[in-house]
């Protein structure tokens, strides 16, 4: 007997590198300029990512719309003479196409929830406005055949740390939140949405590096094969009221 039916996921830094995509897609448009290259690539990534941070500051501040961030990124390193002459709406396309195709999964992810989805059923619960390019980044990966449920904010609007987003999963799975694990990076969406939602909580840290004081009871992981022990733990028996 395990300990949960189902274990849910975020997606992004958690079962997905982000950034490591990003880096990715960024190699593939500096190798695909038309020009032979007059700096190296550390130089054209070193750009990228402080562009790319400021753009991403941007979308935050609500003034670049989400489909528009690799653009506004390009189009500002055409300026400053990063791209020798490709035009920035095709490096932007370019760059969108391989992060879509090319995600990088977070280390041990494909093995560990290939274990879980034979053991128990799985899901993700992802803040994402464009859910289509989600969902490729899911199925391009091979995550997506390891999961039963994939829930997306951007096909309802409704973003963690709402429950009613993972109330969608749970409806899904036809599952209550207390037979659900869910595992996330987040503190402020995931472990703030499973709370609200009444799932018990994993924190996921290995992009988190400042000290950690373990104050409060949820489980933490450096690194997602220690899942598989969590879950196989025997239920905690409940604690009788007197
Ligand atoms: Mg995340």
């Amino acid at each position: 007997m395990h300990r949960y039916d189902a274990v849910l996921f975020d997606v992004d830094d958690t079962l997905l590198d982000f950034d490591a995509s990003e880096e990715v897609a960024c190699r593939h448009v500096f190798d695909d300029r038309t020009d032979s290259p007059a700096f190296p690539f550390a130089l054209f990534a070193a750009a990228f990512r402080s562009v790319h941070n400021a753009t991403w500051g941007l979308y935050m501040a609500g003034t670049v719309g989400r489909a528009d961030v690799f653009r506004v990124t390009f189009e500002q390193l055409a300026a400053m003479g990063y791209l020798d002459g490709m035009d920035p709406a095709v490096a932007a396309l370019t760059c969108q196409d391989w992060f879509v195709l090319h995600s990088v999964p977070e280390p041990e992810a494909l093995r560990v929830l290939a274990l879980l989805h034979a053991r128990c059923r799985t899901g993700v619960v992802s803040n994402y406005e464009l859910a289509d390019i989600q969902r490729k980044r899911l199925a391009a990966s091979g995550l997506a055949e390891l999961l039963d449920v994939m829930v997306i904010s951007g096909d309802s609007g409704i973003e963690k740390p709402d429950p009613a987003i993972f109330d969608e999963a749970l409806h899904h799975l036809g599952l209550r939140p207390s037979q659900c694990l869910f595992v996330g990076d987040s503190l402020a969406s995931d472990a703030a949405g499973a709370r609200n939602a009444g799932m018990d909580f994993c924190w996921y840290r290995r992009h988190h590096t400042a000290p950690f004081a373990p104050t409060t009871a949820m489980n933490v992981i450096e690194s997602l094969a220690e899942l598989s022990t969590l879950v196989d733990a025997p239920d905690v028996p409940d604690v009788p009221d007197w």
